[in-house]
């Protein structure tokens, strides 16, 4: 890092202490700016940098609420406001017992760039729970998801803060929270929540468009290498909201999906994953992945533990969650001739995996642009609440798809105009940054 950046991500260090995931988020995007702060110095002079490293609100609050056995059970509960610049502060609620504040705050910090880079007028931020869905009965979750919206309703809103899903918040949840709002509020204020329901103002396409997007920008990706998906290996991790429709895709596009996990292990079903029974399994039965083998019959092997980025792919989708492609299994990934590697979910390469495969030659796209295509959806689904329309599926996909080719153009542009001609790393941190950057300095001091 340069003379001005390396202060700036030493304070982020003494402020911020013991929040790792926050702290590799701020390190990636700081080692890009090097060709950036030195042709505008004006940023460094406003303090853009400093300012956007530390967040506009950070909210966290008590969740008490009562399991079926009657007792009172209590979760911690978290909402960072980020960066308000481009529009309202826009990103997910993630339930999952891992979740405290670095690991919020990484998220939010991504989902500025992120953001920006869809061209929507949205800001960032993200929120959750160390709440854990897992297990617990339908009449507990709601209980849960009415206990946070009690506290969380008083800091959002269609023109401040629109949460929406993520790791253990999908339509079940979105539901109980939203209906916990309309009730405190006495407001149908649809824009307040994305990944709605399709019959109380939810938009065609939300379910599938982070999975869809990650595809169409991996396709994008190929196509630039003078290829396409058709006829390739794909190997996806994860087996929830993003993992499944980047398999329903990558298979509609004529690649076969030969295995995706969950955190019990992974299935490997050389036929290609059978997407109607992964749904029964994982959707309607809530099983672990296992299930799927039981079922499939002989094309499907189940693995306990080990690592999904042991089987042979040419493309590799990571759709689980942070830091679960390490470098030995990046370098697995190289040794077998993957040439892709998209990431679906948010920060799920580590930095040394990074190296190892941009040192290797595979093309690598990060999540901030990889999988905008959830997000740029929820701006659409808030297009539609504003205006009191639902559009087609067909047209709001058209929409999603217009939408990962320019941002993946785009970041080859900007790293090209940069000097680092091939990184979507570059591109994704410098354009991202540059649009919020120009935004903070037109509104002053704030
Ligand atoms: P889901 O809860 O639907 O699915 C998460 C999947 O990842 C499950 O298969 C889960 O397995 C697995 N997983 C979660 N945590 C771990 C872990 N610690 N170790 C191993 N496996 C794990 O979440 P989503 O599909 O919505 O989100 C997946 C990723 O995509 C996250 O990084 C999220 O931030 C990102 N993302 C999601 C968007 C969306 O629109 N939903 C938008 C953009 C990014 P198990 O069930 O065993 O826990």
């Amino acid at each position: 890092m340069n003379e001005t950046l390396q202060p700036i991500f030493d304070e982020v260090l003494a402020r911020n202490p013991g929040e790792d995931e926050f702290h590799q988020a701020t390190r990636e995007l700081l080692e890009s700016l090097d060709p950036v702060v030195r042709l505008h110095p004006e940023y460094a002079d406003a303090a853009i940098i400093r300012r956007i490293c530390e967040p506009e609100r950070q909210i966290i609050f008590r969740v008490p609420w009562v399991d079926d056995n009657g007792q009172v059970q209590l979760n911690r509960g978290f909402r960072v406001e980020f960066n308000s610049a481009l529009g309202p502060y826009k990103g997910g609620l993630r339930f999952h017992p891992s979740v405290y504040l670095g690991i919020i705050k990484f998220l939010g910090f991504e989902q500025i760039f992120k953001n920006a880079l869809t061209g929507m007028p949205i800001g960032g931020g993200k929120g959750g729970s160390d709440f854990d869905p897992k297990g617990r009965s339908d009449a507990e979750v709601m209980r849960f998801c009415q206990s946070f919206m009690t506290e969380l309703y008083r800091h959002i809103g269609e023109h401040t803060d629109v949460p929406a899903g993520d790791i253990g918040v999908g339509g079940r949840e979105i539901g109980y929270m939203f209906g916990q709002y309309k009730r405190i509020t006495n407001r149908y204020e649809s824009g307040v929540l994305t990944g709605k329901g399709i019959s109380w103002g939810g938009s065609l396409v939300r379910t599938e468009a982070t999975g869809y997007g990650t595809v169409y920008f991996a396709q994008e990706i190929l196509k630039a290498r003078g290829t396409s998906l058709d006829g390739t290996k794909v190997v996806v991790s994860g087996s929830g909201n993003v993992a499944t429709y980047a398999i329903e895709k990558a298979a509609a596009l004529g690649a076969t999906v030969v295995a995706c996990s969950d955190s019990s292990g992974y299935v490997v079903d050389e036929a290609g994953i059978d997407l109607e029974l992964l749904k029964e399994v994982k959707e309607v039965q809530r099983a672990r992945i296992d299930t799927y083998a039981e079922k499939r019959g002989d094309s499907a092997t189940f693995v306990a533990g080990g690592s999904v980025w042991d089987v042979p792919c040419d493309i590799a989708l990571p759709c689980a969650t942070q830091n679960e492609l390490d470098e030995a299994a990046a370098a697995t990934l190289v040794r077998n001739g993957c040439t892709v590697v998209a990431e679906g979910a948010n920060m799920p390469c580590t930095p040394e995996a990074v190296r190892v495969l941009t040192e290797a030659g595979v093309s690598f796209a990060p999540g901030k642009a990889a999988n905008a295509g959830g997000v740029a959806t929820s701006a659409l689904e808030m297009q539609q609440n504003a205006s009191r329309d639902s559009w087609s599926f067909d047209y709001t996909e058209s929409r999603l798809q217009e939408t990962m080719v320019r941002i993946h153009d785009r970041c080859l542009e900007t790293a090209d105009a940069y000097g680092q001609p091939g990184s979507y790393v570059a591109g994704a941190n410098i354009a991202g940054f540059i649009q919020v950057a120009d935004a903070m300095l037109a509104l002053g001091v704030i």
